[in-house]
């Protein structure tokens, strides 16, 4: 099988949203007016954000839920993705898999893959989204208030529970292993709830390097700092029941892959936060505050309020480089 023939084989489908997709030197598409284009590109590399051997299909689904979720941080609608990948050889087993996890989820968004890239290499998934968003409404990081709330979707620190799993740090019992490895593996992008912020939030930012790494790069932009209440922040039974609690803190404050979204809201928006949560099925918690100034400062604190030593705040691709 040739580059061409794999490239109509595997990721060469109908995209009814765009004018031409797969197939000509450049996709072509219409943009709907009043509304902008939000835009991000996201690699997931072997040995780096993946192991060798790792399940294609869930590795195709990943590729695509990591570059969703920055959409869903942004409030934007998907609507559009590009697929470079580089592939130490042809393996149809493998790219079967990959285009049947990644193609899955984008029907599941209405996403049309509309190019991309194959070359040969070591094995590297690179994925750019457009979503739209309506003319100015994009939520960005830089746009938290001092009074308002930190809320947090969903669970913190599984994936990096399961990571800790496989690498043999920590033994889990099955069903609680088996949940945070599909955490880790398959995880699921925010998309609906970061539609809905758009009318809540003042600000969002995926979870991705770790909690309190994302949190303090939206208080940096915002020029804000923030109080966190340990107690409040959301651990599933197997975050909770997991024997080495040091590791579990570690996972919950500062392990990354989670790609929950992080959001600041004023306290009038109570109501609307809890309706949206009934509304999506979707636990949203309350975990902290953002006070003026100190911009990036977290201080985590226990139940009478005093500060918990933090090791780490997130996962730094250069750190100490
Ligand atoms: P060019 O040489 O003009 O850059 P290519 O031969 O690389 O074009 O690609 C041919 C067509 O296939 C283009 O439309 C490109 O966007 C698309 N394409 C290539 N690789 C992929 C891929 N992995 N997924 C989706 N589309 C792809
Ligand atoms: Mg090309």
């Amino acid at each position: 099988m040739n580059e061409f023939e794999l490239i109509a084989r595997y990721f060469a489908y109908p995209a009814p949203s765009a004018r031409v997709g797969v197939g000509d030197d450049c996709a072509v598409f219409d943009s709907r007016l009043g509304h902008e284009w939000a835009v991000s590109t996201d690699m997931l590399v072997e040995g780096r954000h993946f192991v060798a051997g790792a399940d294609p299909e869930s590795l195709g689904h990943k590729t695509l839920a990591v570059n969703l979720s920055d959409l869903a941080a942004c409030g934007a609608k998907p609507r559009f993705a590009l697929l470079a990948l580089a592939l130490p050889e042809v393996e149809e087993a493998w790219l079967a898999g990959f285009s049947r996890g990644f193609l899955g989820l984008a029907a599941a968004h209405d996403v049309d893959l509309i190019g991309g890239d194959t070359t040969r290499g070591p094995r590297n998934c690179c994925v750019t989204v457009l979503g739209e968003v309506p003319a100015g409404e994009a939520l960005l990081r830089r746009g938290a208030k001092v009074g308002d709330e930190v809320w947090v979707s969903g669970c913190l620190g599984d994936a990096a529970l399961g990571l800790a799993a496989l690498q043999g740090r920590i033994e889990l019992a099955a069903p609680a292993r088996d949940q945070v490895l599909e955490r880790l593996h398959r995880p699921t992008p925010r998309v609906a709830l970061g539609l809905a912020l758009r009318s809540v939030a003042h600000a969002a930012i995926d979870i991705s390097d770790g909690f309190l790494a994302d949190l303090r790069h939206l208080l940096v932009a915002s020029g804000l700092s923030a109080e966190v209440l340990w107690e409040a922040l959301p651990r599933s039974l197997a975050q909770r029941s997991c024997a080495n609690e040091i590791l579990a803190r570690d996972c919950v404050l500062a392990g990354g892959d989670d790609y929950e979204l992080c959001f600041t809201a004023p306290p009038s928006m109570h109501g609307d936060i809890a309706a949206l949560s009934q509304r999506l099925g979707l636990p949203l918690s309350r975990v902290g505050l953002l006070r003026a100034g100190s911009a990036g400062e977290v201080a985590v604190l226990d139940r009478e309020g005093r500060t918990i030593e933090v090791e780490r705040f997130g996962f730094d691709h250069f750190a100490g480089k």
